[in-house]
């Protein structure tokens, strides 16, 4: 039988280590959060195993919310983003938690925390489940990390390629010969 986990050329990070991170840093936002009625903004799709596991391990009545972004296309510059779906609650006064699936050039959530901060948020925090510093191109820094790697493309637990992989409960490495087609 084929299993999609034959695609990859090694796991990044296994599930225990993914789950142990989570929780910790769910700790930590829920300590630093929990006088504040945060709202959590979801960034779809990448984000969505992430804040819901991360939501899941804080004991805090949290509020929910969603948004979608995309660029404008392979190789496009620095803060060409479009707004694909946008919040449903106002952030005026709140305080806001995003939360990334990876940051790469930090384009997106330097788009995102400006117009967050814009809109009169009372803060704008990131919550990143990777980083890849050293492809950094906007001037902007996660305010938490779950993990800084490489400069590798990696998929699973819901970073895509092509928008397949999303469900994989690891983070990996894809073959070569994958991306190849
Ligand atoms: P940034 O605006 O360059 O920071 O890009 C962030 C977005 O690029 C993420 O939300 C992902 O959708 C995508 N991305 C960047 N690196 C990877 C990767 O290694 N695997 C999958 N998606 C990635
Ligand atoms: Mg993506």
């Amino acid at each position: 039988m084929s299993s999609m986990f034959d695609d990859l050329e090694y796991v990044m990070i296994d599930e225990e280590r993914l789950m142990k991170r989570v929780v910790e840093l769910a700790k930590q936002l829920e300590n630093d959060f929990r006088e504040k009625d945060p709202l959590m903004i979801c960034v779809l799709k990448g984000s969505t195993m992430f804040f819901a596991d991360l939501a899941r391990n804080m004991d805090i009545p949290l509020r929910f919310d969603f948004m979608a972004v995309s660029s404008y296309g392979a190789g496009t510059t620095s803060g060409r983003l479009k707004m694909k779906k946008d919040l449903d609650s106002s952030v005026e006064g709140r305080h806001v938690i995003i939360v990334e699936d990876i940051m790469d050039s930090g384009n997106t959530l330097f788009y995102l925390k400006g117009l967050l901060s814009e809109r009169k948020a009372a803060s704008v925090s990131i919550c990143t489940l990777l980083d890849k510093p050293s492809r950094r191109e906007a001037d902007i820094k996660p305010d938490y990390t779950g993990f800084e790697i490489e400069n590798e493309f990696v998929v699973g637990y819901g970073l895509d390629y092509n928008e397949r992989y999303r469900n994989m409960k690891i983070v990996g490495v894809l073959k070569r010969s994958i991306y190849g087609g």
